[in-house]
């Protein structure tokens, strides 16, 4: 069954038909509730494999398509990791900055209206965080993400994103004949993900290069030292703070040679423009459609290995999946190496038989789930 809401949005009526397509999406709902000042979007895409799980995000600047296409990333990751969850999103408009009290009231008001939603289970993302996922349990009784007094593993403090990043590359090095010992990895975007798919790669054998955020890169091509890095970070301040090593511009993290390029920050940061910059032979995605579709393409033709995003960084949702599931930690990271190497390796294989990207194969095999979930389900199959 096929329920889609009516959409007003900024004084503009949408068609919000106009995402459909044979996989979703199956309901985007639109919350108003002017006395609490909320206005937020549901899109849950396709829920052939289970119910969906999908951040809740929080942004000024959210829109219905964007929910709309991180649900539809959901549902190919978690398709692909083979777990039994569909893929949704939320957004809410709003400063995820705003007053702690007017939060709280903001995404309570935001639970209570999705409290009949059961195909639809929140987790963080940007601009709400473990304290948000408890308010919503709180109303809901469903969510994931949630801080470890109510039985959450704290994913981004365990590194989870960022150990499957690991492995994903791990597994790649051995197509390419290349050993993880002594190869060079170069970061954009020292955060959560980037710092721990570091560290996990340091601890194979790597260096870290460079490192960057949002005010500049830090090179050392003798290695920088990852927990004094970090430790940076944590303190609020920024790479370029390292004591040693050379502070270059923001973007010159790009033009850095290396064997392992991960990018960790934002979308669409490298484009057909800037692709030929790159020097590297992997391209690990940790961010979210890091590459244009272009920019991947050229990267194929130069023989640079691509590690697609809902492949490579879905550990997060995995630790997400487990917790919901009521497993441990050692359980999720345990469930992370096993699905992640795995698919990486299938992935990897069928782009090498078949001549495509390693996207399309990844796609191909994440849809091949899905569509054969949807065999299995009444309203879906037909
Ligand atoms: P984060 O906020 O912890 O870290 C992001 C880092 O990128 C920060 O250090 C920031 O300074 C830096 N940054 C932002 N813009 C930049 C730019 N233009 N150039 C260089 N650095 C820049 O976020 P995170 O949780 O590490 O997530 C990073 C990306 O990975 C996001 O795109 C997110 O959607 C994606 N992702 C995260 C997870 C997860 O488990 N956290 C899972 C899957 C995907």
């Amino acid at each position: 069954m096929t329920r889609l809401a009516g959409a007003q949005e900024e004084g503009r009526v949408e068609d919000a038909f106009r995402f459909a397509d044979e996989l979703g999406p199956l309901m985007i709902v639109h919350i108003h509730r002017p006395s609490l000042g909320l206005k937020a979007v549901v899109a849950i895409d396709n829920t052939a494999c289970g119910p969906s799980v999908g951040g809740v995000r929080m942004a000024p600047d959210v829109s219905t398509e964007e929910a709309f296409r991180l649900a539809r990333a959901m549902t190919l990751k978690n398709a692909a990791a083979g777990l039994p969850h569909g893929g949704g999103k939320s957004v809410i408009f709003g400063d995820p900055r705003m007053p702690r009290a007017q939060k709280e009231r903001l995404i309570r008001g935001f639970a209570a209206a999705i409290r009949d939603l059961a195909d639809y289970i929140p987790g963080p993302d940007m601009g709400t965080d473990e304290t948000a996922m408890a308010w919503i349990k709180d109303e809901t009784g469903r969510s994931v993400g949630l801080p470890r007094e109510l039985g959450g593993i704290p994913l981004d403090e365990i590194g989870a994103t960022g150990f499957g990043l690991a492995e994903a590359v791990d597994v790649a090095v051995g197509q390419i004949g290349l050993s993880l010992k002594g190869a060079r990895v170069a970061v954009q975007g020292f955060g959560s993900v980037g710092i721990h798919a570091a560290r996990y790669l340091g601890k194979k054998g790597t260096i870290l290069v460079a490192a960057s955020d949002t005010q500049a890169t830090i090179v050392d091509t003798d290695g920088l030292d990852i927990e004094a890095l970090s430790a940076l970070k944590a303190a609020g301040r920024s790479v370029k703070e390292y004591p040693r090593g050379r502070v270059l511009d923001r973007d010159a993290v790009i033009d850095m040679p290396c064997d392992i390029w991960i990018p960790a920050a934002r979308p669409d940061v490298i484009t057909a423009e800037n692709v030929a910059r790159l020097d590297t032979r992997i391209v690990a995605q940790g961010a979210n459609i890091p590459c244009t579709p272009e920019a991947e393409r050229a990267l194929a033709v130069r023989g640079i290995l691509v590690l697609p995003d809902f492949i490579a960084n879905a550990g997060g949702v995995i630790c997400a999946a487990t917790e919901y599931q009521q497993g441990t930690q050692s359980q999720a990271f345990a469930a992370i190496e096993e699905k992640i190497r795995a698919n990486t390796m299938a992935v990897l294989a069928d782009a090498k038989r078949s001549g495509t990207l390693p996207r399309e194969a990844a796609v191909s095999l994440a849809v091949g789930r899905i569509r054969r979930a949807m065999q299995t389900r009444r309203w879906d199959s037909r």
